[in-house]
């Protein structure tokens, strides 16, 4: 029979409004599975039976890449015609009311590079079929509401694949002729297919217990290649840390007896929640003190978590549709940021979370990729696993948080689970429950997940000195994007306190006398008065960042500067010191005359470096200037050499001005090897001090570039040896090429390490850099069909501002031929990589060309996959 190929085809567009329940339903699957790298048969036996109360004339089951050896109904051979093959499948015609289909098909797991299905890589098989990748491995109604139960038997040859496993519980194993085994899996919760999953491999196990509250016991399980398994101590203790924490904060225990990690190379995303068997990138798996980097731990920490809670919600509550992704998304990420700041320090934690929100989502969400939190339309819905869907949803639950308080939140999570366990629900179906549980009207809420765009809030105030009354008055207004010109306003949760001049919190009468609370602000305009204060305050808004918008505050620089002092909300202290450096560097780079390090930011610099109570991870942030994209987005037209020219002369200013203090930490900081937060702390900001001083000149950059040398020499770690070596192989140095050198020799046989040492030099911010990139994809050790390595090199290129964005387009020449090559291999991260090309619109007018001709040499290409193609005509309609 025919392959059905899908290549080439043309791109249906998926719509929400057209959403209908499945005419049938599956009850069970059965699953048998010949494993061989070339040809695995997949044998399926569905039980299938009606749910529509009229018969339908077909029932379409999806198939992609699949060649159909064989197909039973109730044990007889189908009839050529009571079936069709499609382009996206399989149409039953006339279904009976109930029977059994069996299908018999071949595929090919080597061949499949795109990492989606069942592929074969690294040696070892492994499956991914979020989103809809399980119709690459049988025919099946591969959507999420529909929900069955899985057995699974699995057979390999002993010798390559002495490990077998699937979702849920092993019932029994057994050997067979020619050197081959089997084993059967069974899952006893009815799942949808995207959280199916098989894996098999040599691979080693570590071991470990959890004793869950109500005392049972659930055997932990993470494999990994056998070398590796000293590197995961920091995966399992956050699997515990993570489990302990769910039963703490929601009330919710794991439900089976076995969880199982499965770590590997080839993996398109971070990580994924199939029922009690994650598939692990391994970069959020393996960690090692000399080869992994404090960020990395955190890392670990934080998608350990996250997997582990999706377990709730994902997996027990799971989606009706693909458009109702955030429901899953966006509460697991806040879930994880929750635990992680539990976990560590929540002011940093809730920093780094901001950090990621306005580098990703922000621009995303004022460019020709903007789409709502729950998306009306789609036509490849990989290409959705965005930072909207992911971040912005996070921070839609948050003000939900805010807004009902913990308390009557934890009620809401109780009544959704109670609601909706063993069912796929719409987020319409969350919001209900937070609503039900709290006696609180969202419905002014609802329009934050369907509306697209980042409201930006004005805030001006006066103080009446002869009221002694402050008069606040906020503003909103969202930006039109791509398809949705008018825009209503959403309800702004701004959590605010005033303080006074010696920077403390006044009391404020309006909410009998506590000295923070939460404005709701929900017209477009409104006023709020604070009555009976003391004396002359200073306004702390949006404390915590409170909602995902951008705030105007009309603060002069005094005002900024006294609360990069005073501001006892963490985020609100880091915010105005990015603020006082925003300015200045804007001024910058539109007059080259004005000193990169004006007083205001200088004293707060300075204040900082001498405040000997803040924590040094928190210090850190404070004295860490916003990045070249962060400024780029502050202006109508970014201005990228003047921009990276501005920020350099103010490293340098700060460094020189500052070195005898940035020496002192250097020497003061320095200490043996340890994981506890504080050290990490400390090795951050002694890290950014070697960075000050480098970029500073004269005599302390001589010593600075000395002690990098002996950095990297003896560093007991990952994270200092890793600094050392970026410090050295971007700075032009004499000796970089030894350095690039002899870290490729020492960790050539580690490849999470050496993705560092692909990206570091991409990232170098040199016109050279092309050359360099060149060389790298031709490199020994570059490979096209492991993601991690491709997106070290091209992903470090596309956020290389200078380079990428060079003025005679070099850069988006190559980078298009790049994604064309990636294209015909892994479509999937093809079309995630190329996503910075749609943000041409914010360039001059001869990048803005050189960029769309490049989305036009992407266009052209033939063969063009399903999800390029979809951000290709999204970023440039025409
Ligand atoms: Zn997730």
């Amino acid at each position: 029979m025919p392959e059905v190929n899908i290549a080439g085809s043309k791109a249906a567009v998926v719509r929400r409004g057209d959403y209908q329940a499945p005419s049938y339903q599956v009850s069970e699957v059965a699953l048998d599975v010949r494993l061989d790298p070339d040809n695995t048969e997949v044998h399926t036996r569905l039980q299938l039976h009606r749910i529509a109360p009229e018969p339908v004339a077909e029932l379409h089951l999806d198939g992609e890449s699949l060649e159909l050896l064989g197909l039973q109904r109730d044990g007889q051979a189908l009839a050529e015609s009571a079936y069709r093959l499609t382009e996206g499948g399989l149409l039953l015609l006339n279904p009976p009311e109930a029977f059994i289909l069996e299908s018999r098909v071949r595929i090919h797991p080597r061949a499949n590079t795109a990492l989606s299905g069942l592929y074969h890589a690294g040696g070892q098989f492994l499956t991914q079929c979020e989103a809809e990748g399980f119709r690459r491995i049988t025919y099946y109604l591969d959507r999420p509401d529909c929900l069955a139960r899985f057995t699974v038997t699995l057979h390999a040859p002993q010798d390559s694949c002495p490990v077998l496993l699937a979702n849920g519980n092993c019932m029994a194993t057994g050997v067979e002729e020619g050197g081959w085994h089997w084993a059967r899996w069974e899952d006893p919760y009815p799942k949808p297919a995207y959280l199916f999953a098989m894996v098999a491999g040599d691979l080693a196990v570590v071991r470990d217990r959890y004793r869950t509250a109500s005392g049972r016991e659930v055997a932990l399980e993470i494999y990994v290649a056998e070398r590796d398994t000293g590197a995961c101590a920091q995966a399992m203790d956050s699997l515990k840390h993570a489990m302990r924490w769910d039963e703490e904060v929601y009330g919710r225990e794991y439900d089976l007896n076995r969880y199982m990690i499965v770590a590997t190379d080839s993996f398109n995303m971070g990580a994924m929640e199939n029922k009690g068997l994650n598939i692990f990138n391994a970069k959020y798996v393996l960690a090692s003190p000399e080869t992994a980097t404090d960020s990395d731990y955190q890392g670990i920490e934080s998608v350990i978590a996250h997997e582990y809670f999706h377990n709730w919600t994902g997996n027990r509550v799971t989606l009706r549709d693909w458009f109702q992704l955030s429901l899953k998304e966006g509460l697991t990420v806040f879930r994880d940021q929750e635990f992680s700041a539990d976990q560590n320090s929540r002011g940093v934690q809730r920093i780094g979370d901001v950090r990621r929100l306005r580098a990703a989502q922000f621009p995303e969400d004022a460019g020709p990729l903007a789409h709502p939190v729950r998306p009306d339309a789609y036509s490849e819905i990989n290409n959705f696993y965005t930072a909207t869907v992911y971040e912005k949803g996070a921070e839609l639950v948050r003000m939900i948080h805010t807004l009902l308080g913990k308390v009557s939140f934890r009620k809401g999570m109780d009544l959704y689970f109670e609601r909706h366990d063993g069912h796929a629900v719409t987020i319409e179906d969350f919001i209900a429950a937070m609503e039900d549980a709290s006696q609180r009207d969202l419905s002014g809420f609802r329009r934050w997940y369907g509306q697209a765009g980042t409201p930006v809030v004005q805030a001006t105030g006066s103080y009446d000195p002869a009221r002694h009354s402050y008069t606040l008055t906020l503003h909103q207004e969202t930006p039109a994007t791509p398809g949705q010109p008018v825009k209503e306003a959403v309800p702004i949760p701004v959590r605010m306190a005033l303080l006074n001049t010696q920077g403390q919190r006044v009391p404020l009468e309006v909410v009998g006398g506590a000295s923070e609370t939460v404005l709701l602000l929900e017209q477009s305009e409104q006023s709020w008065n604070f009555a009976n204060l003391p004396g002359p305050v200073i306004p702390s808004l949006l404390r915590g960042f409170s909602a995902p918008v951008r705030l105007q505050d009309s603060l002069d620089n005094d005002a900024h500067g006294f609360l990069a002092r005073h501001d006892d909300d963490p985020f609100n202290r880091w915010e105005s010191m990015q603020d006082l450096a925003v300015k200045a560097l804007l001024a910058a780079v539109a007059d080259s005359s004005v000193a990169p390090l004006p007083v205001t930011l200088r004293n707060a610099v300075a204040a900082t470096l001498a405040d000997r109570q803040v924590d040094p991870a928190f210090c850190a942030e404070l004295l860490t200037l916003p990045g070249e994209d962060y400024i780029g987005e502050q202006m109508s037209v970014v201005a990228v050499e003047a921009i990276h020219r501005a920020r350099d002369g103010m490293k340098r200013a700060i460094g020189r001005h500052f070195a005898k203090e940035w020496t002192g930490l250097y020497h003061d900081l320095a200490a043996a090897y340890q994981r506890d937060g504080l050290s990490i702390g400390r090795r951050r900001l002694r890290n950014l001090a070697l960075a000050y001083l480098i970029a500073g000149e004269g005599s302390s950059r001589e010593g600075a570039i000395l002690h990098a040398r002996q950095q990297y020499i003896q560093a007991d770690n990952m994270t200092d040896r890793l600094v050392a070596f970026q410090l050295l192989a971007q700075h032009r140095h004499h000796d970089a090429e030894d350095v690039i050198l002899d870290f490729y020799q020492r960790w050539h046989e580690y490849p999470l390490v050496i993705d560092n040492w692909f990206a570091i030099q991409a990232a170098a911010p040199y016109p050279k850099t092309l050359r360099q990139v060149e060389h790298l994809l031709v490199h020994p050790a570059f490979d096209w069909r492991v993601p991690n390595r491709v997106r070290a090199v091209l992903g470090a290129f596309a956020a290389n501002p200078t380079v990428f964005h060079a003025a005679d387009g070099s850069g988006y020449t190559f980078f298009a031929e790049q994604i064309r090559r990636l294209d015909d291999i892994n479509p999937q991260t093809a079309a995630r990589l190329a996503t910075p090309l749609s943000r041409w619109q914010r360039y001059d007018a001869p990048r803005q060309q050189a960029m769309v001709a490049a989305l036009k040499i992407l266009a052209a290409k033939p063969g063009l996959s399903r999800d390029l193609a979809e951000v290709i005509q999204r970023s440039h309609p025409e």
